[in-house]
């Protein structure tokens, strides 16, 4: 049978939504629910995709479908596309899979022409109606599907108004926008010596070609990209009856969502804009109205709309956001989806939405997105710091934010790269501003409601925004803003609350957001319902998952820090950083230049007190819960002077006669010092260190420096319980490649560790580990774990050495690689599950046969992202250890991966 590649809205539903695009696929779902929906039907993205793998050529019979649906959607409106008398107008929209606001081409007005403008004057007695949808059409048309530059026709309208010495589009008449007309079709014949196609069925088939085009260009590009949605995908095209907003004053269009997407407060929030088009809404040309004062200009509608909303959220059990227009009195649904939202909006919503019945508990914590729970604990304006704001917009997207103000977003993603923190600041931005946006600290626009095109991507990709702040004028070409006598200009700082709407001049102080202040324990934040919410969910996850959470942490502090945030044990405390500070970096060059035992030892006794106060501090932060101790891993040139620098310091020394030395930091040396330091620096270059004397190599190496870190980590443990604490070692042997490796060094450490803890009279368990951070490691799994107790996936270097990519270069070729598909994902971030994730799971099945106690885990930064969680359950890992501030994350992750499993297999 032939492929089906066009569907009327009455044969679709919302679990068509990869054939027919999430719009598509709702609008059919809205039409089954008997919702007021105009006519329709949608071109599938099975046909974009035969259309682009064919080189731009429509799939056969595509035309010939796309026919008859019209036919049948004619019939329906009693109308013709085209008719010269009552003419059928069709708007021709975008739709993929899934949502990517903004970033594909639409076209309103579609069938209107020279004749049959006059059709639509005598079907609806308004001449000014009939020319401005014209116009309209011709600007979107002329800049969508032919290709004119946008602003040629907005400087035309400009332009027009000008001369007739309005303000307003509402108050050109129809002879201006009869005139408008003939300007924009020669504007098009100008810009692209074709002229704008006259025949309704030539208008509606480029249409459709150019939202499949669309789908190829750079933004959305881009944002698939960013959002990691499929480029294979494509889009879908609907073809609907236009309805019209712009009719007069008992007319109008609007977003309105079931809840509040910024905040989740469960009322109906959006906007409504009187006598006007949907792209006016979200072009944020005009500012609107609060949608529930559209009850006072439009009763009924209104009425009437709060019920869809009801319903739609009854039936879609979440926060559905709808696209609606009044004209003239009646109410029409041109949209709905589940809507996007904050992650603070999506913790309140699951929270409410569970307590109203709506959904059980645990379709609620899936609900919640685990790479966006940190935004939770986005920063707020410091309270008391008695700013007066220069004005004030709309909240459009939470969190506080402060960076120099900068006023395209060319600039922005210049100014970003050079480290500086900006706030974009325009009068309403469009999809072509995506870049900059997603670079600025904060967006700020003088117009534009809550769901201008500002607002919807700064709340997708949780950038602090506030919009519409129409006090301020902002002067692009001048590169600078004012309001109210208050000038600020390029590189002047801005601080902007998107949880209030305030912009204030100037940099002011930023302060914890509400779970910070309820975690450190501030009464009146444990009232908050985030704060009760991030409770409720986070103590379910944590009933559920299986997989324990971890820290990597490595000072007291920090591992402080790491409990607060509910980690379990510390999966990775790396001791180098111990070997840092004036007085330890002196010992370490010391240990690094002895020329005998007896001097290696006297450095061995300068660092060991050290080092032993240290994990004091650490197993005291962490009582009873484990802590692996890595022993040092770094080649021990990073505790030296860089070589190039240490060189011309001394070269330059020589030169000018002079007798002492200063390289970086450090204090000076005397010459022939400087000179000795230079010839050992020589001697342990390395071509490639991080394949060099590194990891366990060093405790083969130079034996009595691993001996000094394990006597200290016991005569700490022994301290420790001997106070009456607890503490749990686990030492752990960095960058085994062999079985022979570990089974040595552990051989001449264990007694080291038994006989201090003898000396010290006290009995402390200690666990033998290694990490797995080198392919041969993993696939000898199962001969290492004959002398391990335990694995600790380095998933770094894992990375590193299964690629072949160095950790510390990949930026410079990472974004090419993701660009055009040579990875799936920056692989040093999630798990590339087919390469370093096959030699994990070796590792741990092979590993586990050898020894079925074997404890798993994981410390590499995958340990925090949310994706790589799910994968280490599935893996069967005890743990995953991650950075302090991630272990909420990691936790709601692991107790999704807990649960998605239960939900999977009970279905
Ligand atoms: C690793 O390699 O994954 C690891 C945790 O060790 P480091 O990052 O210190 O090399
Ligand atoms: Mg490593």
């Amino acid at each position: 049978m032939a492929v089906k590649f066009v569907y009327d809205f009455e044969e679709g539903n919302r679990d068509m939504k990869y054939l027919l695009g999430g719009k598509g696929a709702n609008l059919a779902e809205m039409t089954r629910m008997g919702l007021p929906v105009p006519h329709g039907f949608t071109v599938t993205c099975e046909a974009c995709n035969a259309y682009r793998s064919a080189g731009r050529q429509f799939p056969d019979g595509m035309l010939e479908e796309v026919a008859e649906h019209l036919e049948q959607l004619e019939r329906g409106m009693g109308r013709r596309l085209g008719d010269p008398g009552d003419p059928l107008l069709v708007s021709v929209r975008s739709g993929a899979p899934f949502s990517m606001p903004g970033m594909m081409d639409s076209v309103l007005n579609l069938g209107l022409n020279d004749q049959s403008v006059e059709g639509l004057t005598k079907q609806t007695g308004s001449e000014r109606f009939a020319w401005d949808s014209y116009r309209r059409l011709l600007q979107m048309y002329g800049r969508t599907v032919m290709g004119v530059e946008g602003h040629r026709f907005e400087e035309a309208l400009e332009h027009a108004k000008e001369a007739k010495g309005v303000r307003n589009d509402v108050e050109l008449d129809a002879g201006d926008l009869r005139r408008l007309v003939e300007e924009f079709k020669a504007i098009i014949a100008a810009d692209t010596g074709r002229e704008f196609p006259q025949d309704p069925r030539e208008q509606l088939h480029l249409g459709i070609e150019a939202v499949f085009g669309s789908w190829d260009n750079r933004r959305a590009v881009d944002y698939r990209r960013k959002n990691k949605i499929d480029d294979s995908l494509g889009t879908a095209v609907n073809i609907q009856a236009m309805v019209f907003g712009n009719k007069g004053e008992d007319s109008g269009t609007g977003v309105a969502f079931t809840r509040n997407p910024a905040n989740g407060d469960p009322h109906p929030y959006g906007d409504y804009l009187v006598n006007a088009q949907g792209e006016d809404v979200v072009s944020g040309i005009r500012n609107t109205m609060k949608l529930e004062e559209m009850g006072g200009v439009q009763p009924r509608a209104w009425e009437e709309l709060q019920g869809h909303l009801g319903t739609l959220e009854g039936h879609y059990r979440d926060m559905c956001d709808v696209e609606f227009t009044v004209e003239q009195g009646k109410l029409w649904l041109l949209q709905t989806r589940v809507g996007k939202r904050t992650a603070f909006a999506e913790w309140i919503m699951a929270h409410d939405m569970h307590n109203e019945g709506l959904i059980d508990l645990d379709t609620a914590l899936l609900r919640l997105d685990a790479n966006r729970l940190e935004e939770l604990f986005k920063k707020v304006i410091a309270s008391g710091a008695g700013a007066e704001p220069i004005a004030t917009g709309l909240n459009a997207s939470p969190g506080a934010a402060v960076g120099k103000a900068v006023f395209s977003a060319d600039d922005a993603q210049a100014w970003a790269t050079r480290g500086e923190p900006v706030i974009l600041v325009r009068r309403e931005t469009t999809p072509d501003d995506y870049h900059g946006m997603i670079r600025s600290q904060g967006v700020l626009t003088s117009a534009g409601g809550t769901n201008s095109h500002a607002a919807v991507v700064a709340r997708g990709e949780g950038i602090p925004a506030v919009c519409g702040a129409d006090a301020i004028r902002v002067d692009r070409q001048a590169r600078r803003f004012s309001v109210d006598g208050t000038t600020v200009a390029e590189g002047d700082w801005v601080t902007i609350d998107g949880f209030t709407g305030r912009v204030y001049a100037g940099q002011l102080g930023l302060a914890d957001s509400p779970i910070e202040r309820a975690r450190s324990g501030d009464p009146e934040a444990r009232k908050e319902k985030i704060w009760q919410a991030y409770e409720r969910f986070m103590a379910r996850a944590d009933e559920v998952r299986r997989l324990k959470v971890r820290a990597n942490a490595d000072t007291p502090g920090q591992s402080g820090n790491a409990i607060e945030r509910g980690a379990e044990g510390i999966g990775l405390c790396r001791t180098e950083h111990m070997f840092l500070g004036e007085e330890r970096v002196a010992a370490v060059r010391r240990m690094i230049f002895a020329d005998s035992a007896a001097e290696e030892q006297a450095a061995y006794d300068v660092l060991l007190p050290l080092q032993r106060d240290d994990f004091v501090g650490i197993f005291q932060a962490m009582d009873a819960k484990p802590v692996t101790v890595r022993l040092l891993d770094p080649p021990l040139h990073e505790f030296l002077p860089d070589q190039v620098e240490l060189a011309v310091a001394v070269a330059l020394a020589k030169e000018r006669g002079r007798s002492e030395v200063e390289v970086g930091g450090d204090e000076a040396m005397a010459l022939d010092e400087a000179e000795q330091m230079l010839a050992k620096v020589n001697d342990l270059h390395e071509a490639n260190p991080m394949l060099g004397l590194r990891g366990v190599r060093l405790g083969i190496f130079k034996p009595g420096l691993y001996a000094m870190q394990v006597r200290a980590i016991c005569e700490a443990a022994a301290k420790v319980k001997a106070e009456g604490g607890d503490p749990v070692v686990e030492i752990m042997i960095p960058l085994a490649a062999t079985r022979e490796e570990l089974a040595q060094v552990r051989e001449e450490l264990e007694p080291v560790a038994r006989q201090t803890l003898e000396e010290k009279g006290q009995e402390v368990a200690v666990l033998w580990g290694t990490m797995i951070e080198l392919p041969r490691a993993a696939l000898v799994a199962g001969e290492i774990a004959e002398v391990a107790e335990f694995f600790s996936f380095g998933t770094n270097d894992l990375t590193q050495t299964a690629f072949g990519f160095s950790r510390d270069d990949i930026g410079k070729f990472l974004g090419l690689y993701e660009e055009r598909k040579l990875v799936p994902a920056n692989p040093f971030v999630t798990v590339d599950q087919p390469g370093v994730g096959r030699l994990m799971r070796i590792a741990a099945e092979e590993g586990r046969q050898t020894r079925p106690t074997l404890k798993l885990g994981i410390c590499g930064e995958h340990g925090g992202d949310p994706d790589s969680v799910r994968f280490c359950h599935t893996l069967g890992l005890d743990y995953v250890s991650c950075s302090p501030f991630r272990v909420p994350t990691a936790r709601l992750a692991a107790g999704q991966a807990a649960l998605g499993e239960a939900t999977t297999a009970s279905k």
